[in-house]
């Protein structure tokens, strides 16, 4: 059994797609093992994808993910980190497999509507950034 983090960003968000998100989920073998919605601070954005810091996107990225709330989950099952990485489809939603949460649902790659930890050891220290052992049933 696996935990991953899964985040449905500002533009899924205001699209109103948060159920239609979590479905698939559901739908696919995940447990929802948290979930919440919150408001990203500048500081919580740029210290979550600090391993993005030098790229050129990161401070599109930043202002992006703080530009409205974003619902964060612990997924659990098995294979969970790789079977969401499936489920949301490729970075960019316009090389993203028909069906995918992103081919579905994101405009762009910088609106790409999820994030998905890409690893077990991320999935951890993803999870234990936004979410405390006791909320995590
Ligand atoms: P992911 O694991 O599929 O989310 O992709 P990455 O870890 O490579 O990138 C993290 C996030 O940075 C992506 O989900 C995009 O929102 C953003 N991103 C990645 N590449 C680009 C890019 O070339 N331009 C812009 N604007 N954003 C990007």
């Amino acid at each position: 059994m696996e935990r991953t983090l899964s985040i449905i960003k500002p533009d899924a968000v205001a699209k109103g797609v948060i159920g239609k998100i979590l479905d698939r989920f559901e739908s696919n073998g995940l447990r929802i093992a948290a979930t919440k919605k919150i408001q990203l601070s500048r500081e919580d954005a740029e210290k979550f994808y600090a391993v993005h810091a030098d790229r050129p996107f990161f401070n599109d990225l930043v202002d992006f993910m703080i530009s409205g709330p974003v619902v964060v989950t612990v997924l659990e099952g098995e294979n969970a980190m790789a079977k969401n990485r499936e489920l949301m489809g490729a970075t960019n939603p316009k090389e993203a497999a028909p069906g995918t949460i992103r081919a579905d649902f994101a405009e762009n790659i910088d609106a790409n509507a999820v994030h998905g930890s890409d690893s077990l050891e991320n999935a951890a220290i993803e999870i234990a950034f936004f979410f405390a052992e006791r909320e995590i049933a």
